[in-house]
């Protein structure tokens, strides 16, 4: 197999990533072996995997339109974007608001290359490679500015990312600069790995953990505290399913057909 290296990185098919494992559950075909090893032990051991992964999707896809229809924000920035997929946040967004902006922000090399290949359709998105963790340059990054009115309400993403970030890494920070740093009217949108303090979120943790050396499954009452701050707007945080279920836009199918479940938490804080 041959390796590639992007802005410095390289893209090694012999390491998982967390971009091609999450590819591999919602059934895309962007992974590679190393990657669908580590998806089966998820789909063994974390009964409804899969449909977790289709159920986060199909709660964005619902946050992404709601805000979209229902209020004046028309700047995304979509924190741990992922690989392109169906109905990736610029086509939702601009279905129902054509003048739509959308930053994607990954730390792949690989969402980069598809990324920039499928996803910058027209020059309202653009996909930055950055960290999350410094929420600064993401922010400060040349294409994000290009984009991004930071005097203006921006709906901030942070759809099955912030579980990739470790206590030590302080998530709640990078929230609260994010906080810190848009206007108000801003919206956020978390969903988040819920811990149901069994053994099967405690052995995927485990597994996350010494695959990636990141992966945390918190409890509800972690999640809120990591929105400290923010108005946490009905129905508050729910499985993913129960988020605003009848929002058009749903459900989520990946464009191949799939079906719901629940285990991770969303919730939107404006
Ligand atoms: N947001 C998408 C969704 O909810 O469908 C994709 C979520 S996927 C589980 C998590 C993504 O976060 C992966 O694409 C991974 O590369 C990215 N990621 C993990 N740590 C990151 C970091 N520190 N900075 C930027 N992206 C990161």
């Amino acid at each position: 197999m041959l390796a590639m290296t992007v802005e410095g990185s390289p893209i090694d098919p012999h390491r998982p990533s967390i971009a091609r494992v999450y590819d591999y559950l919602l059934g895309g075909k962007d992974n590679y072996a190393a990657d669908r090893e580590v998806g089966d032990v998820f789909k063994r051991d974390l009964p409804g995997s899969v449909a977790i992964a289709f159920a986060n999707r199909a709660a964005l896809t619902r946050a992404v339109a709601e805000i979209a229809r229902t209020t004046e924000v028309r700047q995304f920035v979509d924190l741990g974007s992922g690989l392109p997929t169906a109905d990736n946040v610029h086509q939702v967004a601009q279905r129902h608001a054509p003048e739509s902006r959308v930053v994607y922000v990954d730390i792949d090399p690989q969402v980069l290359v598809h990324g920039r290949a499928l996803l910058e359709q027209n020059d309202r998105t653009r996909v930055v490679r950055a960290d999350v963790r410094d929420p600064e340059s993401v922010r400060n990054h040349r294409d994000t500015l290009e984009l991004i009115d930071f005097d203006r309400p921006v709906a901030v993403m942070f759809s099955a990312i912030l579980h990739h970030v470790n206590d030590e890494e302080d998530p709640a920070g990078i929230v609260s600069h994010w906080r810190d740093h848009v206007t108000s009217g801003s919206y956020f949108f978390v969903s988040h790995f819920r811990s149901g303090n069994n053994p099967e979120t405690a052995e995927a943790e485990r597994v996350l953990q010494k695959t990636f050396g990141r992966g945390r499954w918190r409890t509800d009452k972690e999640i809120e505290a990591l929105l400290d701050g923010l108005e946490i707007l009905a129905p508050g945080i729910v499985p993913a399913p129960l988020w605003r279920p009848e929002t058009p836009d749903g459900p989520w199918n990946g464009g191949r057909g799939g079906d719901g479940g629940s285990g991770a938490d969303s919730g939107t804080g404006g």
